[in-house]
């Protein structure tokens, strides 16, 4: 292994060279761990909670090692960003060679050619062969946010449609489009009005109802309570990342979608955690071949770059006025090259075969969990993007205590793992593409015995 000499310890080089086991040196979190902790309480806002507080001094392949040595499984891949893996070697070489290069001029002062190669990237991999732009940003909140902003712009309309148990962001309108208040809501109103809510389908929780039926459902309430003359915008994740990593029933986004573009409605996907090769698809739209009129990406974009981008129809992308879009960071240089080298690692290493294969072991083993423990009420997503929802068996109702006594166990023994739900009773796991099958497999069996005991 590679390694840095520092003035206080020896740190390891992170990147896929990183030896690929999970080794406890100490309890989780260690002593050098707690003491940063204790110094996180007395500088950074408490508004900022943590997962699992180890501090991470190098990551790679399917591991993270903390400062007190520690090397833990990572099943969330800083959610769902580093799916080619931390410090992927085109990642690192491309960053570099551009920080050498320049670091910023603002595409909107000085532009520069890597910005229009992602838009024709983007614009290449989204669904669809009709003509299409993108435009990029930083975070996923801020392409949410432009996605609405152009749909206004050329609808000349102002509603918008999120759904049940959606997760769009933080900033003020996406927290708007949120459903779930704690805690990403409570006591940070007012919110941005015209934002409407539509029922979800969720077919554990509402009797199976078929897609296009709860797509009716939930048309006949836009068309009551809005009307289609006033409605921009349906925004949706075509699969729910917070949420619960809700599936929705087959057909209900192809009808959705089919009753936007009759109404001049703007078909957004949400598909900041879906996108990039997670679901065993490069989209998870395609895997009900729908083709929305514009796509949000961010998370999986850049290998751990901050970036994210609006893709779409051409003709709505063009609405707003020149100097509309934009932004002082938006399509960084730094952020423009990883994003051009995280793609390539995508398609080169075949990555949208290898989170179907990871989607094939975790649903194997989950599966198994879920035949011989009834508190699992469903194994459910696609490729490396699944969950399990825990329940009372007897009553079917969300078991959120059961839900973080595992985790908290799993965390324990060296598993980085991440709960979600609306209800607080969800496993997610969002493992990196760069992770090992032995590696994979022994983290899930980690998260079974923990469940075994719990
Ligand atoms: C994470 C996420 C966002 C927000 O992205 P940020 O980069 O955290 O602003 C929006 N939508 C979905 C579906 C997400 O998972």
């Amino acid at each position: 292994m590679t390694v840095v000499e520092t003035s206080t310890s020896t740190v390891p080089l992170g990147g896929p060279s990183l030896p690929q086991e999970r080794r406890l040196v100490t309890r989780i979190p260690g002593p050098k761990s707690q003491a940063l902790q204790a110094r996180k309480a007395q500088a950074v806002s408490a508004g900022v909670g943590i997962t699992l507080p180890v501090y991470v001094v190098a990551a790679g392949g399917g591991v993270l090692v903390d400062v007190d040595g520690n090397s833990l499984i990572d099943l969330g891949s800083g959610i769902a960003v580093t799916g080619v893996g931390n410090s992927a070697p085109r990642v690192v070489a491309a960053v570099t060679a551009q920080l050498e290069q320049f670091t910023h001029t603002c595409f909107s002062v000085a532009p520069y050619d890597s910005y229009i190669e992602v838009a024709e990237t983007l614009n290449r991999l989204t669904p669809g062969d009709h003509e299409k732009r993108s435009v990029l940003f930083n975070s996923g909140a801020e392409a949410v946010e432009n996605a609405v902003k152009i749909a206004r712009s050329f609808t000349h309309k102002q509603a918008v449609v999120a759904f049940d148990h959606a997760y769009h962001g933080r900033t003020n309108l996406t927290m708007g489009l949120t459903a779930k208040n704690l805690p990403y809501k409570n006591g940070f109103g007012p919110f941005a009005p015209e934002v409407y809510r539509a029922p979800m389908s969720y077919p554990l929780r509402d009797g199976g109802l078929d897609g296009a039926v709860a797509a009716r459902r939930a048309i006949l309430q836009m068309e009551k309570q809005i009307g289609a003359d006033n409605l921009a915008a349906v925004i949706i994740e075509p699969i729910q990342g917070e949420g619960g990593f809700i599936v929705p029933a087959a057909g209900f986004l192809p009808t959705l979608l089919t009753w936007c573009r009759a109404n001049n409605v703007v078909f957004i996907a949400d598909e900041i955690q879906t996108g990039f090769a997670r679901t065993g698809h490069m989209f998870a739209s395609e895997h009900e071949g729908i083709v929305p009129d514009l796509i949000c990406t961010a998370k999986g974009i850049a290998g751990g770059l901050p970036l994210s981008a609006v893709t779409g129809r051409a003709d709505i992308m063009d609405a707003p006025q020149a100097g509309g879009l934009g932004g002082t960071y938006g399509g960084n240089p730094l952020a423009c090259a990883a994003a051009l080298a995280t793609i390539e690692t995508y398609e080169a290493d075949h990555l949208v075969e290898r989170a179907a294969a990871i989607g094939r072991v975790m649903s194997d083993v989950l599966g198994a969990f879920a035949a011989a423990d009834p508190r699992i009420a469903e194994v459910r997503g696609r490729g490396a993007m699944m969950a399990i929802e825990l329940v009372d068996p007897d009553t079917n109702e969300p078991d959120a205590a059961l839900t973080a006594r595992v985790i908290a166990a799993t965390h324990a023994e060296g598993v980085i793992l991440l709960g979600c739900g609306t209800y607080g009773n969800v496993i997610r796991f969002l493992p990196p593409l760069s992770i090992s099958d032995d590696l994979l497999r022994e983290g899930l069996h980690i998260v079974g015995d923990a469940l075994a005991l719990s």
